[in-house]
């Protein structure tokens, strides 16, 4: 495992495309009940009202996805323990648990989540606004949403979308599972299975040789002016990233579960593969909100990637691109081949986020590797990225320090740390022979 040089400081290791780690000096212990994003305020009602809504739409799902049966229409994702990660990563055997979003039903990826409720927010506020719900609508009003008469209505409408492959697969699904047209922009990183689903989907896909970027102005742009056109904005939706946020309170009842503790003396350690920065962060702000001040968020990225690094060093007012720092934005981790972070997403974990660290592309592949050694599990390399964050926050001279300037060194025997491994449900087997082929040949 390659780590941060210490003798550099973050920036030089950034330019270079050497892992590194940065600490964020703006966290706060105590938080406000709402916190800024976007001009408004959002706090833990809204990360409830989200959950509440993916609740009532379950009976729907249920009846739309023949995987969610067994679920009742529930997408979540089982909590893992990694024994055999844990020697790997030097850490004390169960202290290392695995949140199994690769395996989330109906995307096969953490966009099930943000991706499921915007669509299903759209759909809601429709059918409100025809009469085919109501505020106090019961279970079998919210199936009926299968029926012809609210099909005919959703038929009228588009849910555009601009992606990288992930949030597409996500949005495409659902938007045409409820029976709306669905268009989808994909960058050129975007794999080409991940298009090949959409189509046998019915879903309508806009190839664009451009970047992440490029894929969300275009959609954008499409969309915008059209009343019957209804675009899912990865780099602004608060729909998007409050559906993230729900994941926290189910993570929370697992580890109730599970038995695992968290307080100052039980530190918990979360380690998020990030993007645009939606995702990790509607998760840290529901993690934050639910369990405290005692979990630790640390988001990471691809060497080439960071975007969202450079946007909390540079902080508000600044929007770097990581084309800027010299770096590529090329990566196998498609789901992280993001130029420019989340502007809200950013805002938001000011107070709330405690790190970001970049992964080389290699370990990505040796990680995979390892998960599936030591757990059977699948995942694609985005999802890998988390995994090299224990080591990370322990082994390199910043993350010493800072947890020593924390006061958590005392509590590192008693802590838990959880990687967020966030795809690979779909990737067709032969696409995943490769990954595990790269890997082995690199750790040989
Ligand atoms: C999209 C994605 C992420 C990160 O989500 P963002 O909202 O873009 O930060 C992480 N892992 C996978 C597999 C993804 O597809």
């Amino acid at each position: 495992m390659t780590k941060g040089s210490d003798t550099l400081a973050p920036a030089a290791l950034l330019r270079q495309a050497q892992p590194c780690l940065w600490l964020n000096p703006q966290r706060q212990t105590a938080l406000p009940t709402a916190l800024p994003i976007a001009g408004g305020r959002i706090g833990l009602a809204d990360t409830q009202a989200a959950a509440a809504r993916l609740a009532r739409f379950a009976p729907l799902l249920a009846r739309l996805f023949p995987e969610l049966e067994a679920s009742g229409g529930v997408i979540e994702s089982p909590l893992l323990p990694a024994s055999g990660l844990p020697q790997t990563l030097g850490l004390a055997p169960g202290c290392l648990r695995i949140k199994a979003d690769h395996l989330l039903p109906v995307a096969g990826s953490i966009k099930a989540r943000g991706g499921m409720h915007e669509v299903l927010e759209f759909a809601e506020s429709l059918a409100l606004r025809h009469g085919l719900v109501t505020p106090q609508s019961g279970p079998d009003a919210y199936r009926a949403l299968a029926d012809p008469t609210a099909r005919a209505l959703f038929a009228r409408y588009t849910v555009a979308v601009g992606s990288t492959g992930n949030l597409g697969l996500s949005i495409g699904v659902a938007a045409s599972a409820l029976g709306f047209r669905a268009v989808v922009h994909m960058s050129a990183d975007a794999k080409e299975w991940k298009k090949e689903r959409l189509r046998r989907r019915g879903v309508q896909v806009v190839e664009h040789v451009g970047d992440y970027e490029a894929a969300v102005a275009a959609g954008r742009a499409q969309a915008a002016g059209d009343p019957y056109s209804h675009f899912v904005d990865d780099e602004r939706s608060l729909s998007l990233l409050l559906g993230y946020s729900a994941a926290a309170l189910h993570l929370h009842g697992q580890l109730q579960q599970a038995g695992i503790a968290v307080d100052a003396a039980h530190p918990l350690f979360v380690y998020l593969p990030c993007g645009v920065g939606g995702a990790p962060a509607g998760i840290t702000f529901g993690l934050r909100q639910v369990l405290g001040p005692h979990v630790h968020c640390f988001f990471a990225e691809p060497v080439q990637s960071p975007c969202f690094l450079l946007q909390m060093m540079a902080g508000q007012g600044a929007h770097p691109s990581v084309y800027d720092w010299g770096l590529s934005n090329r990566t196998e981790a498609d789901g992280l081949a993001v130029p420019r972070a989340s502007l809200p997403a950013a805002e938001l974990m000011g107070p709330l986020l405690s790190g970001c660290f970049t992964v080389q592309d290699d370990d990505l592949f040796r990680q995979l590797v390892q998960v599936l050694d030591a757990t059977g599990e699948r995942i694609e390399p985005s999802a890998a990225a988390g995994l090299g964050g224990p080591a990370m926050l322990m082994e390199s001279d910043a993350g010493r320090a800072w947890l020593a300037a924390q006061g958590l060194l005392a509590h590192l025997p008693q802590a838990t740390h959880l990687v967020w491994t966030t795809g690979g449900l779909f990737v067709p087997d032969e696409e995943y022979q490769r990954f595990v082929q790269r890997g082995r040949s690199l750790a040989a």
